[in-house]
């Protein structure tokens, strides 16, 4: 826990009049969650101050957590304050005029690559962005106010980021922290529901990319997702993308990656392990991320068969040295 630098964010809080919030684009539950919950907090803290949410796109899978506030004026930005929750790298922001704002707050629990805002609390052993709102009010709590609207944003990405509490990233600290905010009242029925139910094009998608996984000699399991492939099952990118969880449990496969098809001809990679670290292999196809978790992008099907190939050689070298993983 960093004290030091969530006073200095508190206190940057408490300067401006405006504070406009940020987070990564083709958001997840976490970067959703840690924005609008320190969105809700500060505006149930702060009933004078402008807190607005300024992200360009939009997830449908979380449509069910509300909406984003509208764009402000280029002029807007110069006397806000920019918070930008659970973003590693600039270019990653949703909103590129976040650069227009007078001072920029980061708060990420992203294995830091680069630095692009003045005041920065970076966490990178924190299970979810969430997590450190959590943390964040619960330090602070003398000061600020929650309601059950912040805590089903904040529960969302403490859930979703953490694999359902099981990733190793979860501490004890996690689960105190959850225990705060579950405490505050949450409909968790209806949020599980939101989270969790599936279209029945979904169910059948899921049926035949069982079907078409495959993999390599040292046990990596990936599957391609084509545009057409979307299309056949009226999927998506979104809902195409989440596939890469099925190849989740399977023993032996300690590193699955899920290549989805862009419409520019772009392939979305995402990589996922146990045991193993993937975010170095990340970092050498323009991506990052997590130890375990973590995206990144190739350009052409050669670009993709040579990351399969760099991943079959780290999880071999890593199943020639290493015991007791399954
Ligand atoms: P994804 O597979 O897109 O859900 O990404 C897994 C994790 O890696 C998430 O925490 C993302 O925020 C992060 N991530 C994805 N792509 C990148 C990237 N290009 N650079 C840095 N982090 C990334």
């Amino acid at each position: 826990m960093n004290i030091e630098k969530m006073q200095i964010i508190l206190d940057k809080i408490k300067e401006y009049d405006k504070i406009f919030i940020f987070r990564h684009f083709r958001p997840d539950g976490d970067a959703v969650g840690s924005s609008r919950g320190l969105a809700e907090i500060l505006k149930a803290t702060f009933k004078d101050k402008d807190i607005r949410l300024q992200n360009c796109d939009h997830s449908d899978y979380l449509a069910f957590l509300g909406g984003e506030d509208e764009l402000a004026s280029d002029e807007e930005y110069r006397d806000a304050l920019g918070i930008v929750c659970d973003t590693a790298t600039a270019k990653r922001i949703s909103n590129q005029k976040y650069s227009l704002c007078r001072e920029l707050v980061k708060i990420d629990h992203h294995i830091p690559i680069e630095s692009y805002a003045a005041y920065e609390w970076v966490e990178e052993e924190r299970s979810s962005a969430c997590e450190m709102i959590a943390c964040f009010y619960d330090t602070f709590k003398d000061q600020l106010k929650i309601n059950e609207t912040a805590a089903r944003y904040i529960y969302t990405g403490m859930v979703t980021d953490s694999g359902r509490f099981r990733f190793r990233s979860v501490s004890g600290e996690t689960m105190r922290l959850a225990g705060v905010i579950l405490g505050v009242g949450i409909d968790t029925d209806t949020l599980y529901a939101n989270l969790y139910l599936k279209s029945l094009s979904e169910y059948k998608f899921e049926a035949y990319a069982r079907r078409k996984m495959k993999f390599t000699e040292g046990g990596v399991a990936y599957l391609y997702i084509s545009n057409s492939m979307k299309k056949r099952f009226g999927l998506t990118d979104e809902e195409a993308s989440a596939s890469v969880s099925l190849m989740d449990s399977i023993k032996g496969s300690l590193i699955w990656l899920a290549f989805i098809e862009g419409k520019d001809g772009s392939i979305r990679v995402r990589l996922r392990s146990r045991f193993v670290t993937v975010d170095k292999l990340a970092n050498n196809y323009n991506g990052g991320g997590h130890a375990c978790a973590s995206g990144a992008t190739v350009y052409s099907k050669k670009e993709m068969k040579k990351l399969i190939k760099d991943a079959d050689a780290l999880l071999t070298d890593y199943k020639k040295n290493n015991t007791g993983w399954l």
